[in-house]
C-alpha cells in the first residue's frame, strides 16, 4: 500500500463560480484559476499522483495549456484515475478537508464526495470530505482564499 498527500490553495475573487468537488455553490465570489479552480479536486488529484510517485498536477496539466482553460477539474481527476489504473493501482480510500471561512459547505459535502467517487469508480464509502473554518485567522479566515488538503491510500491490484 502507498500513501499520498495533496494540498492546494486558490484565491477567492468576484466574477467567478465557486466550484468545489464539482458542485456549483451559490456564493458572491469564486475561485480564481486556469481551470475551474476546484481546490478540493486539485488536492485529491495531487494526493493520488503523489501516492503513485507520478509528480503533481502542474506536471500533467500545465496552466499554460489552453486545453485546460476553465475545464471541469472532474475531467482532470478522471485522467489521473486512468493514469493510476494503467499502472495497476486501485484507490483504497481518500480523506479530504476544505478550509473555508464562508460559505457554509455542509449542504454540499455529500454531493462533492459522490461526484469524486463516481469519477474514480470507487464506492462512496471510500471517500470522505470534511470542511472547517479557520476561526477567522489567516487568508482562509479572512475569506481571501480557500485551501484544501487530502490524503489517500492506493494499492497495487
Ligand atoms: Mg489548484
Amino acid at each position: 500500500m502507498r500513501i499520498g498527500s495533496g494540498y492546494d490553495v486558490h484565491r477567492l475573487v468576484e466574477g467567478r463560480k465557486l466550484i468545489l468537488g464539482g458542485v456549483d455553490i451559490p456564493y458572491e465570489k469564486g475561485l480564481l484559476g486556469h481551470s475551474d479552480a476546484d481546490v478540493l479536486v486539485h488536492a485529491v488529484m495531487d494526493a493520488l499522483l503523489g501516492a503513485a510517485a507520478l509528480g503533481d498536477i502542474g506536471k500533467h496539466f500545465p496552466d499554460s495549456d489552453e486545453r485546460y482553460k476553465n475545464i471541469s477539474s472532474l475531467l482532470l481527476l478522471r485522467d489521473v484515475s486512468l493514469l493510476l489504473k494503467e499502472r495497476g493501482y486501485t484507490t483504497i480510500n481518500i480523506d479530504a478537508t476544505i478550509i473555508a471561512q464562508r460559505p457554509k459547505l455542509s449542504p454540499y459535502i455529500e454531493q462533492m464526495a459522490k461526484n469524486m467517487a463516481d469519477v474514480l469508480e470507487i464506492p462512496i464509502g471510500c471517500i470522505n470530505v470534511k470542511a472547517t473554518t479557520e476561526e477567522g485567522l489567516g487568508f482562509t479566515g479572512s475569506g481571501d482564499g480557500i485551501a484544501a488538503q487530502a490524503v489517500c491510500l492506493i494499492a497495487e491490484s
